[in-house]
């Protein structure tokens, strides 16, 4: 039988690898693809519509649905357009869905392909970090299933394949640094957008690599390892290893460590999610490990990298303080990619806005639904959006 996907945020890197790897797999001839999804980029959604004849395509942004329609005319490819018509592609079935839109805006799709029992590729951490108790609940609730796709935990995932989870002792994830690494803080402060965004192993959408350089990536990721995997906060490590060859370990109480190592090209998690529980061939480049020659390891710096810390806080919090922190980083994000705020302001910022939040709301308290997360989510943005004006003003 004819397998149906669907992909959230095709436009997107992560989109843009899974359409490589459907289209490599057969194509429209070997899969049925029922939703597409986009934002700005309507004329590449479009011909991914086309290329793969998908029922319906769906652009986030309501002002370029004409655009869209006109650039599927006659393809047979539906149209629409706004946040409401990307759930209710959701809710279309589709045997498998690639969750990949960025930031919180991923989080209610996935809740909706879950709602119906479906497999969901998760590569959207921010689900995780901002709903990870009731993305597992509702997952299995409905007999859903979610594959990690965050190149980390699909590591992890596969390490752990076969094992006693009780016998696991640690997990440590792995980062590259970025491409700040070994600059002195004063240099750090003064890091324009175009650096940080230069991600010196991986490419990668425009805000994952800026939440790199800044290590925000590494903190959300320990919170999605909390999260999706369930160990205390106290069994999760994060090592520096500039190489990005090895992606994460998982030591057991017999002192054995099992590592997975494989090159930087997310088409090997985005493939192992796609073809789970097998394993079938993939187009990524096979390791030289004579002509890597070595692999080095060292410890974060948290004095530079205060994202770490943060996100450890986070861990220990948990309830309500992961939509928080998630969303205080998207407002400061989107600050520093204007030029508004510094770099190292924004993990000032996000300090700040889950203490300000801290002083009205608790935010250990769990969430009971999805309306406390995203109410949260929206209250961090507003407090995070006042502070940013602040912090601008004095700057
Ligand atoms: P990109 O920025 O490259 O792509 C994001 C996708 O989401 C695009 O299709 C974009 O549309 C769409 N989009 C943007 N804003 C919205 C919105 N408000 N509502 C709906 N759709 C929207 O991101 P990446 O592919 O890099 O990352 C996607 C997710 O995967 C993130 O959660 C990231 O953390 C995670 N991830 C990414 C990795 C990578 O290697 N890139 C590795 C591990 C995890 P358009 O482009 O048309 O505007
Ligand atoms: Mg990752």
């Amino acid at each position: 039988m004819t397998r149906s996907i669907s992909i959230f945020g095709a436009t997107g890197s992560i989109g843009e690898s899974t359409f490589d790897l459907i289209l490599r797999a057969g194509g429209a001839e070997a899969f049925r693809t029922v939703a597409l999804t986009g934002s700005s980029n309507v004329r590449r959604l479009a011909e991914m519509a086309r290329a793969l004849r998908a029922e319906i395509a769906v652009t986030a942004d309501p002002a370029r649905l004409p655009e869209l329609r006109e650039a599927l005319a006659g393809s047979g490819t539906e149209a629409a357009a706004g946040p409401e018509a990307i759930a209710e592609a959701a809710d279309r079935p589709a045997d498998w869905t690639m969750s990949a839109i960025v930031g919180a805006a991923g989080l209610v799709p996935g809740m909706r392909a879950l709602r119906h029992g479906r497999t969901l590729a998760l590569a959207n951490k921010e689900s995780l970090v901002t709903a990870g108790p009731l993305l597992l609940a509702t997952a299995k609730a409905h007999g859903a299933t979610i594959l990690p796709v965050d190149s980390e935990h699909s590591a992890v995932f596969q390490a752990l394949t076969g094992e006693d989870i009780a016998a696991v002792e640690r997990v440590i994830i792995t980062a590259s640094g970025g491409p700040f690494r070994d600059w002195p803080l004063e240099r750090l402060r003064a890091a324009t957008v175009a650096e940080a965004k230069a991600h010196p192993n991986w490419s990668m959408g425009a805000r994952i690599s800026i939440d790199s350089a800044s290590m925000f990536n590494k903190g959300l990721e320990l919170i999605e390892t909390r999260e999706f995997f369930g160990f205390d906060p106290d069994m999760i490590e994060a090592v520096v290893h500039p190489q990005s060859i090895v992606h994460a370990l998982v030591g057991f109480h017999d002192g054995a460590i099992m590592a997975h190592l494989g090159p930087a090209d997310m088409r090997h998690a985005i493939g192992y999610a796609l073809n789970w529980p097998d394993r079938a061939a993939l187009p990524v480049a096979r390791l030289d490990l004579a002509q890597i020659a070595s692999l080095t390891f060292q410890a974060p710096d948290p004095e530079r990298f205060p994202a770490l810390r943060l996100a450890r806080e986070v861990m220990r919090i948990r309830g309500l303080s992961g939509a928080a922190f998630n969303a205080a980083k998207e407002i400061a994000l989107d600050n520093f990619m204007a030029g508004r705020i510094g770099f190292l302001d924004m993990a000032g910022l996000v300090e700040a806005t889950l203490a300000r939040l801290s002083s009205d709301t608790s935010l250990g308290n769990a969430a009971t639904g999805l309306e406390d997360v995203l109410h949260i989510d929206h209250l961090a943005r507003t407090r995070a959006a006042e502070l940013a004006e602040d912090m601008r003003q004095n700057r």
